[in-house]
This record gives C-alpha cells, structure tokens and sequence, in this order.
C-alpha cells in the first residue's frame, strides 16, 4: 500500500493536513510490528503490491518533511517519495491554508538535495499546482512535463514519479503524463479503474485516530485484491 501524507509537525493540533510526530512514528511502528516492509515507491512499481510492504509519500514540499519527518524515516530506514510543488520549493512563497513564515514555508532546494543524498526520492506535483482538467492542452503539458524538467535541473536526478493536484485527472491529463515520460502517478481515490498512472493511495490526516489509520489499511487491503 502507498500512504500519502501532507505535513509532519507537532505545532498544529487541528490542522487536517498536519500528523504530529508522534502519530507519524506511532503509525510507523504499527505497521513495522504488524509484518509490513518499507519500500520505496520505485520498488513498489517494480516489484507488484504484495499486501505486505508499504511506501510513504508526502505531497506539496513543506519544511516540516525535512525538519521533522526526515529523522523519524531515517530512524526506520524508510526511503519516502515527496512530490514538490516546483514553483514554491526554495521561494517565500505560503500555502494558501497558512500564513506562518518559518512554520509554514516550503522546502529549501538545498533540503532537498540533502534528503536526496540520504535516498529519498523526489516526484513532480506540477509547477503551481493547478486543477489539471481545467487548463488548455498547452498549459496542462507546461505543468505536467515543464515541472519535470525544472525539478530535474535543479537536482540532477531523473524525476519519475508524478502526483495530481487535489487527485483531479482524466484520461487526457495522464496520458500526458505518460507522455512526458514519467514511470507513474499517484492518486487519493481508491474509485475507477487503477494501474500505473492511477496508482491508489491511502491518506493519512490529522485528525486520524490510530484506530481510524487500522480502517484505512484494513479497506485498502480489501480493495486491493
Ligand atoms: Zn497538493
């Protein structure tokens, strides 16, 4: 199974986008203690969903993946994927949601390359993270394969993996990802049909009791066989 999550940080109580540190190495040890072997998404694609591994991934870039949710992984030996929103990493740009500088800002490119060197791995989330299905041919391929192209400048790393914005998409939209030459995306919807470019995840929030967390996992478990 993937797990999608948003921010790890222990500053925001009712923040639905934000798991605290302690949930998030709770959730990890739950699922570490229950048999389930952390891969990376790369080795998820490669090697077929066995019931019995999982990868983390986190949308957007937030400082807090790197601040907070880095050494926790390392601990565990767990290699996430982050998917960047391009346009905001290394910028003083602020989600839309929050207004905090410090707390809120997004990663820097040279957290960026730090994680890297340690192995985790980086995907595209667009440039500016756009509802996809509403934009012009044109426009949607300038998100979807320009943001591949800047985040691989930057990094000198081969990007592979892509993640819609908000989980909107249609046919249209990945096939353009397929074309641009990414190896698959994700998404937050266990509806429809699934494969490579429509890879289900399972979002972990806030407001998520451990026991909400065993539902989710004990769902996509059903839903996945
Ligand atoms: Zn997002």
């Amino acid at each position: 199974m993937i797990l999608a999550y948003h921010r790890i940080n222990s500053w925001y109580v009712n923040d639905a986008l934000s798991v605290s540190a302690e949930m998030f190495e709770f959730q990890i040890r739950f699922l570490l203690r229950k048999g389930y072997e952390p891969v990376s998404l790369r080795q998820y694609v490669r090697e077929k969903d066995s019931g019995k591994v999982f990868c983390i991934t986190f949308d957007d870039g937030f400082a807090d993946n790197f601040l907070v949710a880095f050494p926790i992984m390392k601990k565990y030996g767990i290699k996430p994927t982050i998917f960047l929103i391009a346009h905001s990493i290394g910028t003083e740009k602020i989600h839309e949601k929050y207004k905090d500088r410090e707390k809120d800002r997004y990663l820097k490119w040279k957290e960026v390359q730090d994680m890297l060197k340690a192995g985790v791995d980086f995907g595209s989330h667009t440039l500016t993270h756009p509802k996809l299905t509403e934009l012009s041919r044109k426009d949607a391929w300038n998100e979807i394969f320009g943001s591949k192209k800047f985040i691989e400048k930057n990094i000198g790393q081969r990007i592979d993996f892509f993640c819609y914005p908000y989980g909107i998409q249609n046919e249209k939209v990945r096939e353009a990802v397929k074309n641009a030459g990414y190896l698959g995306a994700v998404i937050t919807n266990w509806k429809g049909k699934h494969d490579l470019y429509s890879l289900p995840r399972i979002g972990v929030y806030g407001h998520n009791s451990l026991f909400a967390f065993r539902v989710k996992l004990w769902r996509a478990n059903l839903f996945s066989r």
